[in-house]
């Protein structure tokens, strides 16, 4: 059942999946359901000898394409002051490689660029359904962040609202714009670069740089340097240049502490809920790793979990200049 519960304190809608519980297949150990599937051995789910990258709708999703009013059910309490109304979305898995052991960071960049194309088409095809108004594709990384399936792999929801995050930095960007008459996030980024402190890697159409305002010691956040609206809108030469940024970024991430670094990943750009969002959304992607150190993680606990107010141990343009270093030691 795919339910949707408004949260009239926040003005946020919370999505209820209980057929996740549901799970009840369990693959033996060293097996992996991501993998291509052997040739006489388990299904997996793809039923391929090998492949490059695969796009499949989650079987067990947060937000389902079927999902009705019925699911809403009569006794859960609906009222005025607590609307329900179905879960409906899509969720979509993304395989990044049939290399079980490999990574993002690890992958010819090449292949990221295919999977720059991959991202692109499925936020058009997810984006053209009449009922998704936000195309948003992640990555959890890392046992630290929960991954059970260690297969390299993201994930794309297609939600019937604009979650509250990207929400929010559109209506930032909004003010922004009704006061400034500019993009908040081009001038953010020509701050950035004349400051130069706190850039990581700055590519020809892309720059990567630890935010002014960074909520975790090593958050990165890869911006288009085009105010293009959403990743369909990049070129072949900013696709590229992406792919390459990406990659020196992430390759950054694991001479960091010298082991493969957890991190979340979020894509923003703009919704696909027909309005008009030229110089308010502008295509970037943020990264978020709960290291501090390398034995060390950041903790979402009281302040950031309860108050929404995050508090940082270390500077910006600290862990910036440490990130810069470890691009610049891996010698790409
Ligand atoms: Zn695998
Ligand atoms: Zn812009
Ligand atoms: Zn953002």
């Amino acid at each position: 059942m795919n339910q949707l519960r408004w949260d009239p304190t926040l003005g946020e809608w919370v999505a209820y999946a209980t057929h996740r519980q549901d799970r009840t297949f369990l693959p033996p150990a060293e097996y992996c359901p991501l993998d291509p599937t052997k040739p006489g051995g388990f299904p997996t789910e793809v039923p391929r000898e090998s492949y490059d990258i695969v796009v499949f709708e989650n079987k067990f999703p947060a937000l389902s394409p079927n999902a009705t009013e019925a699911g809403g059910g009569a006794t859960s309490g609906a009222s005025a002051v607590t609307a329900m109304a179905p879960g409906r979305g899509v969720c979509e898995v993304v395989l990044y490689s049939q290399e079980h052991d490999s990574t993002l960071a690890e992958m010819p960049e090449g292949r990221i660029r295919n999977l720059v194309h991959v991202w692109a088409d499925r936020y058009e095809e997810l984006g053209s359904l009449d009922f998704v108004e936000y195309v948003f594709v992640f990555e959890n990384k890392g046992e630290a962040i929960g991954v059970t399936l260690h297969h390299p792999h993201g994930q794309i929801y297609a939600y019937p609202f604009v979650p509250p995050r990207p929400k929010k930095e559109l209506e930032s960007a909004r003010a922004y714009h009704a006061a400034n008459g500019s993009c908040l996030h081009c001038d953010l980024l020509a701050g950035e670069l004349e400051d130069g402190r706190r850039v990581v890697f700055a590519g020809e159409h892309f720059v990567a740089f630890v935010p002014f305002y960074a909520h975790f010691p090593y958050e990165a956040h890869v911006y288009s340097r085009r105010c293009a609206p959403s990743i369909a809108d990049l070129d072949d030469a900013e696709r590229r240049d992406l792919a390459r940024v990406l990659k020196r970024l992430l390759v950054g991430y694991d001479e960091l502490f010298g082991f493969s670094l957890p991190y979340m990943m979020a894509m923003h750009q703009a919704p696909t809920d027909g309005g008009d969002h030229a110089g308010l959304a502008h295509f970037h992607i943020e990264f978020y790793p709960p290291n501090r150190t390398a034995d060390k993680l950041k903790y979402l606990a009281g302040s950031e979990t309860g108050a929404g107010a995050y508090v940082v141990d270390v500077l910006p343009e600290h862990t910036a200049g440490t990130l810069r270093g470890a691009v610049e030691g891996a010698g790409l």
